[in-house]
């Protein structure tokens, strides 16, 4: 077999994604490999399909117990034979474990770092065929990144001690120059064949939603009731604000648990499992949730409050959507929320600290927060925002972003900026934003009285706009670099570039909401995809659903290791008759077709003898669309079709039954009925 058919028949795919090739080549060839890819690109997949196919053990260093055990849960459903030894493993186990791996049972071994030192675990790897030695999380090795773990430096003492050197690959997320050269330089991979892909995850739907106090609550209560299936994480900054919710989403019955470090560890784990095990759609938690989490079907993640840096908002966000259906990352802003990160960064202590190291961390974490607020204050495409931010370059706006969704109106205020340029100069870059506005709203402030502002040329020249205004206006300045601001602990505002602005052309335009951005899917934008799915379509993706909890709940596994959501909503679309066709569907291979696919099939069978005429999918191109447009509003029906109507509402059933029977509107059934006369 080749790399497309293992692809193929143990994990149900028909294609590589970008990059997976790439990687699985190389190893093949005997070459090293690293891959920095984003969560939920498919890295696994690179390391998991060579291994089937080179002689002996793939031996996958991994840096977390609860992500091992989910890759192994996932790959024994796929009928690959693999096992992890970790500490949650007794001595006995693990020596069993070892034994049947030294007997050639596994292809792929999953083992912490430590455990590479341990006398017990080199004896087996000195006799084992190992052919390839993989490096998960591989940026764990870096100490620039927050990750390290000082264990994985032991790696390549490992690695030089076996008989015959294995293949190395080395897998991340994290994509900084300093990482990758870490993990290239320490694990002393040998002309290794790099791949990069973006680091953008386009399934994410990335949204800012002004919000404070109460609307707060009110927006995660309505965001819940309006997509009551959907897992979720929200993210609370304090065990404060978390019990707080919770309280009121199961007050209001939202099926939610909670999650944080003042909760003891058995109630906690319990928490995390009736998350994971989906009997608790909702979870609300800090930010110590989430570690090793790899539920696959997490549909929203919401930030209650602004996080500290761009760093943790990407990865607690980036939890959404690993089985890159689309999923949408809100995170709700109020000015405050600065306030606060301010000032628990101050309360940050630094000990054992030179106070000039603590100097700059202080300066870098402030620098953080300042990027985070721009991101949550931007009016342009958010995606952008923060590709750049990592160091991407980036193109036209995205149009899948709130941002880009969001209808704004736009006010020329050039003339308001060269006065606020004025303003900057007259008080010679002294003063923060607080000041610079007041001094040209005219406020009748004590601080102001006190600096003599009122006696400035500027004083007041602006008192006829809104201190929002302003406040949009100096944003987008800063933005188009006239104004800078300083990173000190006191910022303030700078003279920028200011050249362009001397032309008579150039126009500063300030955009503002004019109304709220609406969720994805009831727009523009890419669709997730169950939205392909027609109001019958997802009834039955419903149904396919349950009967995956149930089956899971038999199993002692999660959901989405017996399906993922991607492949129910392909398994609703080409509704599968036989096992041929089952096997066409993404994500159904050989082996979990064997453990469940008759059940799926049955569950499919018995839902289109309740509905025969049901179209479960709307077409992808086009003009098959518009045909469906077009039927159901009444055209183009069948004279049988419309017989059997007539029949049905003869007999009693209701028209949105009858709608629903046919997937068509009911508006649709009804001017049917209009022109047969049977209704008004
Ligand atoms: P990562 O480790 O990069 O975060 P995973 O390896 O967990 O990502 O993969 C994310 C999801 O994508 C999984 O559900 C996986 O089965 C799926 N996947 C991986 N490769 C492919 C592919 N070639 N085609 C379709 N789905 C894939
Ligand atoms: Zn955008």
């Amino acid at each position: 077999m080749n790399a497309s058919q293992i692809l193929k028949t143990c994990f149900g795919y028909d294609t590589f994604r970008k990059g997976q090739e790439d990687i699985i080549q190389s190893v093949l060839s005997g070459r090293d490999a690293m891959a920095v890819m984003p969560t939920g690109a498919g890295k696994s997949v690179c390391y998991q399909v060579p291994a089937m196919l080179l002689p002996g053990i793939t031996l996958v260093i991994s840096p977390l117990i609860s992500l091992m055990q989910d890759q192994v849960k996932s790959l024994n459903a796929a009928g690959i034979h693999a096992a992890y030894i970790n500490s949650s493993l007794t001595e006995i186990q693990i020596a069993k474990a070892l034994g049947r791996a030294l007997q050639g049972v596994y292809k792929i071994v999953y083992v912490a770092p430590e455990r590479l030192e341990s006398a017990d675990f080199i004896r087996f790897a000195l006799s084992a065929d190992i052919s390839m030695v993989t490096v998960d999380e591989a940026h764990c090795i870096s100490q620039w990144g927050q990750d390290f773990r000082p264990s994985y430096l032991k790696i390549v003492d490992f690695i030089d001690r076996l008989p015959r050197r294995p293949v190395v690959s080395a897998f991340t997320a994290t994509a900084t120059g300093e990482v990758k050269a870490d993990i290239e330089c320490i694990l002393k991979l040998r002309d290794p064949k790099i791949v990069v892909t973006g680091f953008d995850r386009e399934n994410l739907y990335y949204r800012v939603e002004p919000a404070a106090g109460k609307q707060k609550d009110r927006f995660v209560a309505d965001y819940i009731r309006e997509h009551p299936k959907d897992s979720g994480i929200v993210y609370c900054a304090t065990r404060k604000n978390v019990d707080a919710l919770y309280e009121e989403l199961t007050g209001a019955g939202v099926a939610a648990t909670r999650y944080h470090a003042g909760i003891d560890n058995g109630t906690r784990k319990k928490n995390q499992d009736d998350f994971i095990y989906d009997r608790a759609p909702v979870i609300v938690a800090t930010n110590a949730f989430g570690m090793g989490i790899d539920k696959s079907n997490v549909r929203f993640v919401i930030h209650y409050n602004m996080p500290q840096s761009m760093e943790n908002y990407y990865q607690e966000a980036g939890r959404a959507g690993r089985d890159g259906e689309n999923a949408q990352c809100i995170l709700l802003y109020a000015a405050q929320d600065v306030m606060i990160n301010r000032f628990l960064l101050d309360k940050k202590e630094f000990e054992g600290m030179e106070d000039e190291e603590i100097g700059l961390v202080r300066q870098r974490d402030l620098q953080r927060l300042r990027v985070m607020e721009g991101y949550c204050r931007t009016v342009s495409c958010l995606r952008n925002y923060i590709l750049n931010y990592f160091g991407e370059k980036t193109g036209a706006p995205c149009d899948n972003c709130g941002n880009c969704h969001q209808e704004y109106t736009q006010t020329d205020m050039t003339a308001d900026a060269k006065w606020l340029i004025n303003c900057i100069a007259e008080t010679r870059g002294r003063y923060g934003r607080q000041i610079v506005l007041g001094i040209l709203l005219g406020a009748n402030r004590a601080r102001l009285r006190e600096i003599g502002a009122p006696s400035y040329k500027c004083y007041g020249v602006l008192g006829h706009r809104k201190e929002s205004e302003l406040r949009l206006l100096l944003d987008q300045m800063l933005a188009d670099g006239y104004v800078i601001q300083t990173d000190e602990e006191y910022s303030v505002l700078r003279m920028g570039d200011i050249a362009a602005l001397k032309d008579e052309n150039t126009r500063v335009i300030v955009r503002s909401r004019q109304k709220q951005a609406e969720p994805a899917g009831n727009r523009g934008g890419k669709k997730r995809s169950t939205d392909e799915l027609t109001h019958m379509g997802y009834e039955l993706f419903e149904r396919l659903r349950q009967l995956r909890f149930v089956i899971a709940k038999e199993e002692g596994v999660p959901p989405y290791i017996v399906f993922s959501d991607r492949t129910l909503i392909d398994m609703c679309a080409k509704a599968p008759a036989d096992r041929r066709e089952m096997l066409a569907v993404s994500g159904v291979a050989e082996n979990k077709f064997r453990r469940y696919g008759q059940r799926f099939l049955d569950e499919i069978a018995g839902f289109l003898e309740e509905h025969p005429q049901a179209v479960l999918s709307i077409p992808a191109d086009k003009e098959a669309a518009e045909t469906k447009a077009k039927m159901n509003t009444g055209s183009l029906w069948s004279s049988e079709e419309d017989d059997q109507v007539k029949a049905e509402y003869e007999s009693g059933m209701k028209i949105s039954e009858i709608a629903e029977g046919h997937g068509r509107t009911s508006g649709a059934i009804r001017a049917r009925l209009r022109k047969h006369g049977l209704i008004e």
